[in-house]
């Protein structure tokens, strides 16, 4: 069966998506600890992100480091930082958080209400900067 983040890149569930090409995805996290808070993954469907092809893996970093640009462009923060756990969806992303202190990088941390629109304004923003 198909991962949720499949059924993302297949249009079958809706995203907030920031960035694709033929191999890779970001899109908005739903559940954002930050404005901002980005999720990159493979379009390939693996659960773990250290099982990935080395050379996919550092594709998939390349990635990530070029969303990661557009997002400093748009969210004001010290700088983007990178979280890779994967506990709740078995498929490989990269958590890429606005920072500006440590605890901005606990995921446990709560969830930021941000209406609708708004994230919709924050996913054009860093899509027109990753252009
Ligand atoms: P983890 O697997 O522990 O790295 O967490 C998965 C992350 O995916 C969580 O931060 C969720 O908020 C996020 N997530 C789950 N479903 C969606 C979705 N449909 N769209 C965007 N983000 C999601």
């Amino acid at each position: 069966m198909a991962t949720i983040f499949s059924r993302i890149v297949r249009g079958e569930i809706p995203s907030y998506k920031v960035a694709e090409d033929d191999r890779f995805y970001a899109f908005l996290d739903i559940n954002p600890r930050k404005p901002g808070h980005t999720l990159v993954i493979p379009k390939q469907e693996v659960d773990y992100i250290f099982d990935l092809d080395p050379e996919q893996l550092g594709d998939l970093f390349r990635f990530a480091q070029r969303v990661a640009h557009a997002i400093s462009a748009v969210i004001p923060c010290n700088r983007v930082g990178v979280g890779v756990l994967g506990l709740e969806v078995p498929h490989a992303h990269i958590h890429l958080i606005p920072l500006d202190t440590e605890a901005d990088l606990n995921l446990s941390r709560p969830i930021c209400k941000i209406p609708a629109e708004e994230m919709q304004r924050i996913c054009q923003a860093i899509a027109k900067k990753f252009e």
